[in-house]
């Protein structure tokens, strides 16, 4: 069995290499570059160049070391029936529960005030929130979704999902697309933390915009860990103007790194960070990647294949 290992970082594409050596001592395990033979079999990293696809004729699969693959699946050359294959947690589920977690508590718990406070060598007890009063709301109720949900309700938080099938969980009151607990605007008027915890793809992107965001209960949160594409930002800009909403966390951007020029960066009720909510963790990922190549090519039924036609 022959592996590409294809990413823009070489460093990245290096350790991905090794890694999956180890994982598979039969395979033969390569760094592609524009003189690699085109026999691979299986392809395993992210943003292959517009040439790699075409010098794969024999690809049997393509494995992200991503879980969002939106990029890959809009990167030119894909070949239209080739089994894309993404990440699924590997370590991120808890990275994601952390992030989310720990932005909605800084809010809630005034950390910011404090900080400005102590600047001030001021002395101010602020009032305490009911965590109860405060149900959190997941757009988007997956593999990090469900993670995410489990760490909010064990500190006590209500908390709702939404997605596009129903499902049940006896943690969570579960919305949907069709059937469950109600729809998009039940689900919105419901919740005081929104978390965006969906992939991008034409029904998804600028979903949350000013009519949808106004859904919200006033001095909502907002935390956007999904991708930028699905919240308007002069929509998100207007809304915590006019104080309808509270404050947002975003970690992701429509362009990355995000501009200078961008006023989420000096909003005052705006917190950004890089992208880093939940970040691949190379060793996980490589044993996780390497046992669904072991199944696929045995043909045993593997998870993670993304549907190309509901875009994740
Ligand atoms: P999953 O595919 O496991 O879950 C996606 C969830 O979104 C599912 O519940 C799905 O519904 C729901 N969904 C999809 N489309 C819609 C829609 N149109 N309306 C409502 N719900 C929808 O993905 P993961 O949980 O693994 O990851 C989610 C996203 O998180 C990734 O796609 C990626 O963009 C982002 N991400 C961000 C990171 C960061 O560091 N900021 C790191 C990793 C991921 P259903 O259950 O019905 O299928």
């Amino acid at each position: 069995m022959r592996i590409a290992v294809v990413h823009p970082a070489p460093d990245l594409a290096d350790q991905l290499h090794d890694l999956l050596s180890v994982e598979l001592p039969q395979a033969e395990v390569a760094v592609w570059s524009d003189r690699y033979a085109g026999d691979a079999d299986y392809a395993v990293g992210w943003l292959p160049p517009p040439e790699f696809f075409a010098r794969q004729p024999r690809l049997k699969a393509f494995f992200s070391i991503w879980a969002g693959v939106e990029r890959i699946l809009a990167g030119p050359g894909l070949p239209s029936d080739l089994p894309v294959i993404r990440l699924e947690d590997a370590g991120m589920g808890p990275q994601m529960a952390e992030y989310c977690v720990c932005e909605t508590l800084r809010w809630l718990r005034h950390h910011d005030d404090y900080a400005a406070q102590q600047r001030a060598h001021a002395w101010r007890q602020l009032p305490a929130e009911d965590v109860s009063r405060w149900p959190i709301g997941l757009f988007g109720f997956g593999v990090l979704g469900r993670q995410v949900a489990s760490a909010f309700a064990g500190l006590g938080f209500r908390v709702n999902a939404y997605s596009r099938r129903p499902h049940e969980d006896p943690r969570v009151v579960c919305f949907a697309e069709t059937g469950g607990a109600g729809g998009f605007a039940e689900f919105m008027r419901a919740t005081r933390v929104l978390v965006l915890l969906a992939p991008l793809t034409p029904q998804t992107r600028d979903r949350f915009d000013r009519e949808a965001l106004a859904l919200l209960p006033r001095s909502a949160y907002v935390i956007n860990v999904a991708r930028g594409e699905l919240l308007v930002d002069e929509a998100l800009i207007e809304l915590l103007d006019s104080g309808h909403l509270a404050g947002a966390a975003l970690d992701v951007f429509r362009t990355e790194p995000l501009p200078a020029t961008h006023p989420f960066w000096d909003h005052p009720k705006i917190r950004v960070t890089p992208h880093v909510a939940a970040v691949t963790l190379l060793a996980p990922s490589a044993r996780q990647i390497a046992e669904k190549i072991r199944r696929f090519s045995r043909d045993e039924p593997i998870s993670g294949i993304v549907e190309r036609a509901r875009g994740y």
